[in-house]
């Protein structure tokens, strides 16, 4: 017979918890096997891979306290997954075999839906883009544009509060946010599912899930605020000497339309270079090459062509005013599509290229013209073969500035690549900005949290998470360092 202690016994121990995570959801949505993980235990990038012990999929809250109690008594540590879309290895496990990956992908209902109060209550599982085909079917909007909506969750967009194309008007994730439900570390169900828009009785809990990236509780279901839907846009592309005339013509817009301006989006010469020769093979519809172009859109409410032509017209002159003269409308649904495609395209024809240095840094948008230069210059002056592609959320002052391979499908030297990141980040820092504006943390920025992040931020949120999870049962390793 085995002694305790020996790999027989660890065996058996493992065979006994599955077998427990089997009565409890059923034992086929049990993933054990290296194969059945294999998608769960890797991120998307392909950057972080792990060994879970199994991967559990619960069909509603009440399982999942279940799993989450057996997983405390057994000081088995949960990493809660949405669609696998976060680009820091925030839902990816550790190599120890000890970590059970719970995934959201089972609970996909949607709960309510009121026009009238323009509330929608739904499973934490649904991707997100059904829940905007849910806020479309009733007329409504779901304000959050990402491009990875398709895969992504309503759980995982909570959880890393994020972003995306429409921040500038919509803010983010976080703002959508009416209530959650979420499992907690003692396996209580909690509910503030109330859609309520005003309630002052004591902390916002459900905020402070938000961007909590799985380390606080599991997100079940939520509140989401839903916005009028539009019913028109007057969307551009524009091609700009720099980024000062951005900014420039998104005050003066400001100042001078009463319409909502819900994208005002930039990217590089490169990012055009790379749409061309690259995955999508786009061409921009522009008379002449630019070293930055800028995407822009105004939504209109309700009926009035009279005040879409004064909102065109309000355009218009903004755009001559401050000198921006290569600009072609989008003329037609279509059309529009096509001037969103080349935005939505940049990460894709980057990644045909190979592993990029990805940044995702935020400063206040007047900042964002000299950041900018500032970085393509100190890349250069790091190595001169380098290519800096930079794009991103203007109107909220945000961009991705990502350093290709120099030798194609080859990750950067790790000296240099370490060398690109300290400047860029030291940069940011210097100007007043954030290190991850929209991506999180996860594991990826862990160690930039201890460098740059405020020390006594730093211990009110261990406390949180102490007080929260005293036994560390949710995502350890991830957020704080
Ligand atoms: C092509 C592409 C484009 C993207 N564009 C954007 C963009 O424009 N803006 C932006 O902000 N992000 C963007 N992202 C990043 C990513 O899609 C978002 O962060 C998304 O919100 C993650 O959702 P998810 O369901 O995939 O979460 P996952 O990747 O599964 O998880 C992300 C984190 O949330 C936690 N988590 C997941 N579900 C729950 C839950 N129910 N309860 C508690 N914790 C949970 C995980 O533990 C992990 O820490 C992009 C990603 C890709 C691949």
């Amino acid at each position: 017979m085995t002694q305790p202690g020996t790999s027989q016994h660890a065996d058996d121990d493992d065979a006994r918890i599955l077998g427990s995570l089997g009565r409890i959801v059923g034992d086929r949505h049990v993933i054990a096997d290296a194969a059945g993980r294999a998608g769960f235990d890797t991120d998307w990038r392909g950057m972080f891979a792990g060994r879970s012990l199994a991967v559990v999929a619960p069909a509603d809250a009440a399982q999942l306290a279940d799993v989450v109690r057996l997983c405390a008594a057994r000081r088995l540590a949960i990493v809660p997954q949405g669609g696998n879309t976060g680009l820091c290895g925030g839902a990816t496990p550790d190599t120890s075999g000890r970590q059970i990956v719970v995934t959201l992908r089972r609970m996909t209902g949607l709960r309510h839906l009121d026009p009238e109060d323009a509330v929608m209550i739904c499973d934490a599982g649904v991707p997100l883009a059904a829940a905007q085909e849910h806020a479309a079917d009733a007329g409504l909007l779901l304000p959050i544009a990402i491009a990875s909506a398709g895969s992504a969750t309503v759980g995982g967009a909570i959880a890393t509060n994020a972003g995306g194309v429409n921040v500038l008007h919509y803010g983010s994730m976080r703002r959508c946010v009416m209530g959650v439900e979420a499992v907690l570390a003692d396996g209580t169900v909690w509910s503030d599912l109330g859609g309520l828009h005003k309630d002052n009785t004591g902390f916002d809990l459900s905020a402070l899930l938000a961007g909590s990236e799985g380390t606080l509780g599991i997100i079940t279901a939520a509140a989401l605020a839903l916005a009028p839907r539009p019913s028109r846009h007057l969307t551009f592309l524009a091609g700009l000497p720099d980024l000062v005339r951005a900014n420039a013509a998104l005050a003066a817009l400001r100042a001078r339309t009463g319409e909502a301006i819900t994208a005002w989006e930039v990217f590089s010469a490169t990012s055009a270079d790379l749409l061309h020769a690259e995955g999508p093979r786009l061409s921009l519809p522009l008379a002449r090459p630019h070293p930055w172009y800028l995407l822009g859109e105004v939504s209109l409410f309700g009926p009035g062509d009279a005040r879409e032509e004064r909102a065109f017209e309000d355009l218009a002159a903004v755009l001559e005013n401050a000198g921006i003269d290569d600009v072609t409308p989008a003329a037609s649904g279509s059309q529009r599509q096509a001037l969103w495609a080349l935005r939505e395209g940049i990460t894709e024809a980057e990644r045909a290229v190979g592993p990029s240095l990805k940044h995702d840094i935020a400063v206040r948008p007047s900042r964002i013209a000299a950041l900018a230069t500032h970085l393509a210059d100190e890349c250069r002056r790091l190595d001169p073969r380098l290519r800096v592609n930079i794009f991103g959320h203007m109107g909220d002052g945000n961009l991705h500035v990502n350093a290709l391979p120099l030798v194609r499908d080859t990750a950067l030297p790790v000296a240099l690549a370490e060398a690109v990141t300290r400047m860029i980040h030291d940069a940011t820092h210097a100007a007043g900005g954030s290190f991850s504006a929209e991506h999180g943390v996860g594991q990826l920025k862990r160690a930039e949290m201890r460098r740059y992040k405020d020390a006594s931020a730093l211990r009110v949120m261990q406390r949180i998470k102490t007080a929260l999870d005293p036994d560390g049962v949710f995502n350890p390793g991830k957020v704080l360092p």
